[in-house]
C-alpha cells in the first residue's frame, strides 16, 4: 500500500495545472519511478498526486520546420532510444538513457521525470546540458523557457514551481548538427546502478574532420547539480 491522499488523472495540461494549483501540497507524477519510491520511503507520504501519464500532448518526439527537435517530457527512455529522429540526430542521448536502470524502468521512466527530479545523477542530465536543451515550463501564468544549465538550483531542487508542468524539451539544430559525442557512466556495476559519475562530451569537427572546432563537457554527480565545464571547454 502507498500512503497517498489521492491520485488525480489529468486529461490535459490545463487540467493538470488546475489540479496542482488547487492543492499546493500536491505534486506531478509521470512514470512514478521516483515519486512512488519517495512515497513508500515516507519522504512524500500522504501527498496528493496529479498524474500526467495519460496526456497525449506530453508524449512523443518531433522536429519543427527550423530543425528544432522537440522531446515531450512523458516520453519513456526506451521510446527515446528507439526513435528514428534520436537515432539520426541525437544518438548520444539515446545511448545515455539506455543506461538507466533495467528494461522495466526504461519502459516506464520518462525524461521529464529524470530532469524535473533535480537529481545530479540523472543519466539524461549531463547530455542535455551539452545539447543546450531548453526546458519549457507551463504554469497558470503562461509558458517560460529555461536553459537546462540554469534549471537546477541544488540537490533535488529546480526553478520549476509546484504548479508548473514541464511540457517540452527543445534542442536547436545548431546544437546537434555537425556534433558527435558520448556519455560515459561510471558505476560499481554495469546494470541497475545509479551513476557514481556521469560524463558527457560532445565535439564539433571541421568539414575535413581534422580540427575540433568546438567542444562541450558536462558532468553529473561531480557537483550538487549537473554542471557544464565552461573553463575546460574554453581552455
Ligand atoms: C530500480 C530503479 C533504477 C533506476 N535507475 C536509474 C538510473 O540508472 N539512472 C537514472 O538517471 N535514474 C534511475 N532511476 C530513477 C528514475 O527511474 C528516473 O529518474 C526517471 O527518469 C524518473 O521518471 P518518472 O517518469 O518515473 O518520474 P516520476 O517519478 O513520475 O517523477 C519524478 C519527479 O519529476 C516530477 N515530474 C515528472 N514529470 C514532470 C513534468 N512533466 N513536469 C513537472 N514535473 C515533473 C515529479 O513531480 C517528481 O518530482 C531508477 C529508478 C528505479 C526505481
Amino acid at each position: 500500500m502507498f500512503d497517498i491522499k489521492y491520485i488525480y488523472e489529468a486529461e490535459s495540461v490545463e487540467d493538470a495545472l488546475r489540479a496542482l494549483s488547487s492543492d499546493p501540497s500536491s505534486q506531478v507524477i509521470s512514470g512514478g519511478t521516483d515519486v512512488l519510491i519517495r512515497v513508500r520511503e515516507g519522504k512524500d507520504a500522504g501527498c496528493g498526486l496529479v498524474s500526467i501519464h495519460n496526456i497525449p500532448e506530453l508524449k512523443g518526439i518531433g522536429m519543427e520546420a527550423d530543425g528544432t527537435i522537440i522531446i515531450k517530457p512523458a516520453t519513456s527512455f526506451s521510446h527515446i532510444t528507439n526513435h528514428p529522429l534520436i537515432k539520426k540526430h541525437l544518438n548520444m542521448l539515446g545511448e545515455a538513457v539506455d543506461q538507466v536502470g533495467g528494461p522495466q524502468v526504461r519502459n516506464t521512466a520518462t525524461i521529464g521525470g529524470n530532469i524535473c527530479n533535480g537529481a545530479t545523477s540523472a543519466d539524461s542530465a549531463s547530455t542535455m546540458c551539452t545539447l543546450n536543451a531548453v526546458v519549457v515550463l507551463q504554469g497558470p501564468q503562461g509558458v517560460r523557457r529555461v536553459p537546462v544549465t540554469e534549471f537546477y538550483t541544488g540537490p533535488g531542487r529546480t526553478v520549476r514551481r509546484q504548479n508548473e508542468v514541464c511540457v517540452a524539451f527543445e534542442i536547436a539544430r545548431e546544437d546537434y548538427e555537425g556534433w558527435a559525442g558520448r556519455y560515459i557512466k561510471y558505476g560499481k556495476r554495469k546494470a541497475m546502478e545509479i551513476a557514481t559519475l556521469g560524463c558527457a562530451v560532445r565535439v564539433k569537427l571541421s568539414a575535413d574532420r581534422k580540427i575540433i572546432e568546438d567542444v562541450r563537457l558536462a558532468y553529473g554527480v561531480a557537483a550538487p547539480t549537473p554542471v557544464r565545464c565552461l573553463n575546460a571547454e574554453n581552455a
